[in-house]
């Protein structure tokens, strides 16, 4: 089914993607409302036309949320599969529930990768500590443990060396399942972000390269410096990906490029991704439209990049206190950067406030420049 402008669109989450996601599709017409557990004012609900806060298995509250929208879509992906199914049971939600499901829980994103035989690291799920030991034995060290539940940017994970003491190392695991992840040597991390409608139809952003510092996504470079090959590989997984989880909305594929030249997925996104805020600049539609048009059930757009760019994240860490901004000249300064900052009031230590994108007519000037101004800025 169709939902033209000016259809409203619910959006469970409240966090800057959800904002972005407002902000295009308020433009194109819609209403948007946003369900959020956070309180009012969230980023994503100072764009909407209506904001509920609660928590998400409140059903009063999700049940009024639900009366004033046509079509749902989410801004992460830690809802509770009650809240899923709670909506799917009255609205469209889009991507579905069994999207939004397996790849919100690392053991049923793994499951679901091996089943569809789409390349990941090797990996074996464990529950206790002689399972654990099992697992290292099998894969070798390195290796790593990732809590199969709730985790990202790097958090509830544990490098597993020669020296590591497996019984201190599941401490912190203990009542909780984890996959245990092969240790891959890569050249590079990847990403590829897409959408794909509900006609089956699949439109790809390109190949990006993305640099983390302590986990947490640092530095996209928009087209990555890898071969043809590379790239087709990527896309190819994306796409695979997408029809195997039978998809609709914009995407994200996490990937390593391995020292002996093959790709394979780390880690799904089931929404639109920080390595795709650079389409916003760079993209004749951007992640955000693409996610707007594909829950609509409107046809996608011409998702190709026009400029080549570099995203750089702007973290809690630079604001020189809690509520006070960072100079910003570096960044305005500068005729092709572009500031875009998420309206989150308090700064925190790696809370991610903000990033800015600069435009070059080659990579490497695009590069050159966007580093300068991250040095400028003071980020370490
Ligand atoms: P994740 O939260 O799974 O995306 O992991 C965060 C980061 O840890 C990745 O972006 C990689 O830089 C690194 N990492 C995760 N898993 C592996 C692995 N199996 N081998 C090598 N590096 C990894």
């Amino acid at each position: 089914m169709m939902f033209p402008p000016p259809s409203t669109i619910g959006v469970l989450g409240g966090g800057q993607l959800g904002r972005m996601l407002a902000l295009e599709a308020r433009r194109a017409g819609h209403r948007i409302a946003i369900f959020t557990d956070e309180p009012q004012g969230s980023p994503a609900g100072q764009f909407a036309d209506l904001e509920i806060n609660a928590a998400y298995d409140e059903t009063a509250a999700l049940n009024r949320f639900l009366q004033q929208v046509d079509v749902v879509t989410a801004e992460f992906e830690n809802i509770p599969a009650s809240c899923l199914a709670a909506v799917e049971a009255v609205k469209p939600l889009r991507p579905g529930s069994k999207a939004i499901f397996t790849t919100q829980h690392r053991e049923r994103e793994k499951n679901f990768l091996r089943d569809q035989g789409i390349a990941c690291a090797p990996f074996r799920v464990v529950d206790d500590l002689s399972s654990l030991e099992a697992a290292v034995a099998e894969l070798g060290r390195p290796c790593v443990i990732k809590t199969a539940a709730f985790g990202y940017d790097g958090k509830g994970q544990c490098k597993v060396t020669a020296e590591t003491n497996l019984a201190e190392a599941w401490k912190g695991f203990e009542g909780h399942r984890a996959v245990v992840e092969a240790w891959v040597s890569f050249v590079c991390e990847v990403s590829v972000v897409g959408a794909r409608g509900i006609d089956g139809s699949m439109a790809t952003h390109g190949c990006v390269e993305n640099q983390h510092t302590h986990h947490i996504l640092d530095v996209t470079i928009a087209p990555a410096r890898v071969e043809p090959q590379i790239i087709a590989q990527a896309v190819e997984l994306w796409k695979a990906v997408a029809e195997g989880l039978d998809y609709v909305g914009t995407m994200a594929v996490e990937m390593f490029v391995t020292t002996d030249g093959k790709v394979i997925v780390n880690e799904i996104a089931p929404r639109p991704h920080n390595s795709g805020h650079y389409t916003i600049d760079a993209c004749r539609t951007n992640q955000f439209q693409q996610q707007q048009r594909a829950v609509c059930g409107l046809p996608l757009g011409d998702a190709s990049q026009h400029t080549p760019a570099v995203m750089i994240n702007l973290l809690g860490d630079i604001w020189p206190a809690p509520l006070t901004h960072p100079d910003w000249s570096p960044v305005l300064d500068h005729p092709r950067a572009k500031l875009h900052l998420y309206g989150k009031r308090e700064a925190r230590s790696r809370r991610k406030m903000g990033h800015f994108t600069v435009l070059g007519d080659k990579i490497d000037q695009a590069l050159k420049d966007a580093l300068a101004i991250r040095k400028a800025l003071g980020i370490a």
